[in-house]
């Protein structure tokens, strides 16, 4: 784990809500008792000792965190410590993304929601060693959400362009929606210059994958169940795929990491990026995601080293933005007293 730790690294599948520590969800939760404010404890004490959880189960745990964080102050606090946590752990470049939410019963509009998430991103940056990190977002279009929130969504991240959104992300739980129902909201994002990665695959759904596939995202989100055609498809796609190898232990998409897509991918030379989707939920983080993969597929460190620097290329910087995050991995690699050209 510390060689992987000291590598430079780069996240691109967090959500944001994925990210809140536990330390944190337990302090929101007691100020929403305080307030008096009837709160579902016992609902997410059963939920979070599930030994194996079904995958409807996993994204019924957002719903009850929702609760706790669709707050503005709430929001601005788990960005900031959603940053602090990935520079702790020497992630050099983060897209961060999530689903801004409109709340009308606590004046929570989707506009307010991502004000108080890039308020949480600026105070991070305002702290002292903020040049850790360059960050980009991503705004969710939920999979369960109706065509006009989606459509909202888009025209929200147009907006927010020069405030570092770089793109949207298709999300959610992968038994709700249909590819019809998102398709135009896509589309919208990809006319006007935004960049797409969709969550796909991480349940058996071969005519959705095949749709996903063949609209040609510029990136895919896990994609661990395929079918052997959709496995030659996403191949000779040469999408760039972010892998969440916990993520898809914990849902139960995938039963043993020896079977998990990355071997074969990861064999064939696929642009493969490894990530964490939900670290404070999952209890992981990016350099112990790479341990794992280290692990369960016998990867040297100069492979590491090699999925961590070239993680850079799969990201949605432009390319002056991209030479810039580089040599602050190359800083990073050399106070760890390594070398990769
Ligand atoms: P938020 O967008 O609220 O900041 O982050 C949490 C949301 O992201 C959840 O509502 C959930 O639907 C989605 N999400 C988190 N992890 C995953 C994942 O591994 N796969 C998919 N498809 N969606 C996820």
């Amino acid at each position: 784990l510390a060689f992987c730790k000291a590598l430079p690294k780069v996240e691109l599948n967090a959500h944001l809500n994925g990210t809140v520590r536990d330390s944190t969800i337990k302090e929101l939760a007691g100020a929403l008792m305080l307030n008096g404010k009837p709160m579902s404890l016992a609902r997410l004490v059963h939920l979070t000792q599930q030994t194996s959880p079904s995958i409807g189960e996993c994204f019924q745990l957002f719903d009850i965190l929702h609760s706790l964080t669709t707050d503005h102050d709430a929001l601005r606090r788990i960005a900031r410590e959603a940053l602090e946590d990935f520079a702790a752990d020497n992630v050099v470049y983060a897209e961060l993304r999530t689903t801004p939410k409109c709340r009308p019963d606590r004046g929570i509009t989707k506009e307010s929601y991502m004000e108080a998430v890039l308020a949480g991103v600026d105070d991070y940056f305002a702290s002292s060693n903020a040049e850790d990190i360059t960050v980009r977002l991503l705004l969710s279009i939920g999979r369960g959400q109706s065509q006009q929130e989606m459509l909202d969504t888009v025209q929200l991240a147009l907006r927010l362009r020069d405030r570092g959104v770089v793109g949207v992300d298709l999300t959610g739980n992968p038994t709700a929606g249909e590819w019809e129902d998102w398709q135009e909201a896509l589309d919208l994002a990809r006319d006007n210059g935004l960049k797409v990665t969709l969550e796909a695959g991480e349940m058996l759904n071969p005519e959705e994958t095949r749709a996903m596939l063949d609209w040609g995202p510029d990136r895919l989100g896990h994609c661990c169940c395929l079918t052997p055609e959709l496995q030659r498809l996403l191949l000779s796609s040469g999408i760039p795929l972010e892998v969440c190898l916990t993520s898809n232990v914990v849902t139960r998409s995938v039963l043993n990491l020896k079977e998990h897509e990355f071997a074969t991918l990861y064999k064939r030379g696929h642009p493969v990026v490894l990530c964490t989707a939900d670290s404070g939920i999952l209890n992981t983080s990016l350099s112990r995601e790479y341990a794992i993969a280290a692990y369960a597929f016998g990867l040297t460190d100069r492979q590491l080293l090699r999925l961590a620097m070239e993680a850079l290329d799969f990201s949605f910087l432009d390319d002056i933005e991209r030479i810039s995050v580089q040599q602050r991995m190359q800083t990073v690699l050399a106070c760890a007293g390594l070398e990769y050209s």
